[in-house]
Protein backbone atom coordinates (compact mmCIF):
# COMPACT_ATOMS: atom_id res chain seq x y z
CA UNK A 1 0.00 0.00 0.00
CA UNK A 2 1.42 3.54 -0.58
CA UNK A 3 2.22 5.73 2.21
CA UNK A 4 0.51 9.82 2.01
CA UNK A 5 1.49 12.80 3.53
CA UNK A 6 -1.10 14.14 5.42
CA UNK A 7 -1.36 17.78 7.26
CA UNK A 8 -3.39 18.81 10.08
CA UNK A 9 -4.59 21.91 8.84
CA UNK A 10 -6.10 22.46 12.45
CA UNK A 11 -2.15 22.65 13.73
CA UNK A 12 -0.43 23.95 10.55
CA UNK A 13 0.74 27.97 11.69
CA UNK A 14 2.30 28.21 7.59
CA UNK A 15 5.54 28.90 8.85
CA UNK A 16 6.98 26.93 6.10
CA UNK A 17 9.54 25.01 7.64
CA UNK A 18 8.21 21.58 5.06
CA UNK A 19 8.23 23.95 2.25
CA UNK A 20 12.06 25.13 3.00
CA UNK A 21 12.82 21.05 3.31
CA UNK A 22 10.78 19.94 0.33
CA UNK A 23 9.45 22.55 -1.66
CA UNK A 24 8.23 19.85 -4.40
CA UNK A 25 5.61 18.72 -2.20
CA UNK A 26 4.61 21.71 0.14
CA UNK A 27 4.01 25.08 -0.84
CA UNK A 28 2.32 28.01 0.61
CA UNK A 29 0.51 30.36 -1.71
CA UNK A 30 0.25 34.24 -1.30
CA UNK A 31 -2.68 33.64 1.23
CA UNK A 32 0.05 31.78 3.54
CA UNK A 33 -2.26 28.53 2.99
CA UNK A 34 -0.39 25.46 2.66
CA UNK A 35 -1.36 22.92 -0.02
CA UNK A 36 0.02 19.40 -0.41
CA UNK A 37 1.17 19.28 -3.91
CA UNK A 38 1.58 15.68 -4.13
CA UNK A 39 0.37 13.37 -1.21
CA UNK A 40 2.46 10.25 -1.88
CA UNK A 41 5.44 9.28 -0.10
CA UNK A 42 7.96 7.68 -2.63
CA UNK A 43 11.36 5.86 -2.29
CA UNK A 44 12.95 8.73 -3.53
CA UNK A 45 11.08 11.58 -1.21
CA UNK A 46 10.78 9.46 2.03
CA UNK A 47 13.83 10.42 3.77
CA UNK A 48 13.10 13.98 3.21
CA UNK A 49 9.16 13.57 4.22
CA UNK A 50 10.51 12.38 7.13
CA UNK A 51 12.44 14.94 8.24
CA UNK A 52 9.39 17.62 7.30
CA UNK A 53 7.54 15.43 10.05
CA UNK A 54 9.83 15.54 12.50
CA UNK A 55 11.04 19.28 11.84
CA UNK A 56 7.05 20.52 11.80
CA UNK A 57 6.83 22.60 15.02
CA UNK A 58 3.51 22.23 15.09
CA UNK A 59 3.90 18.40 14.54
CA UNK A 60 1.17 18.66 11.53
CA UNK A 61 3.08 16.53 9.46
CA UNK A 62 2.14 12.67 9.38
CA UNK A 63 2.73 10.01 7.19
CA UNK A 64 -0.42 7.25 6.66
CA UNK A 65 0.92 3.73 6.18
S1 LIG B 1 6.27 22.91 8.91
FE1 LIG B 1 4.33 22.31 9.87
S2 LIG B 1 3.46 24.20 10.69
FE2 LIG B 1 5.06 24.76 9.21
S3 LIG B 1 3.98 25.06 7.28
FE3 LIG B 1 4.70 22.92 7.34
S4 LIG B 1 2.97 21.76 8.20
FE4 LIG B 1 2.61 23.91 8.65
Amino acid sequence: MTKKIEVDFELCEANGVCMGILPEVFELDDEDFLHVLSDEVTPENEAKVREAVRQCPRQAISIRE
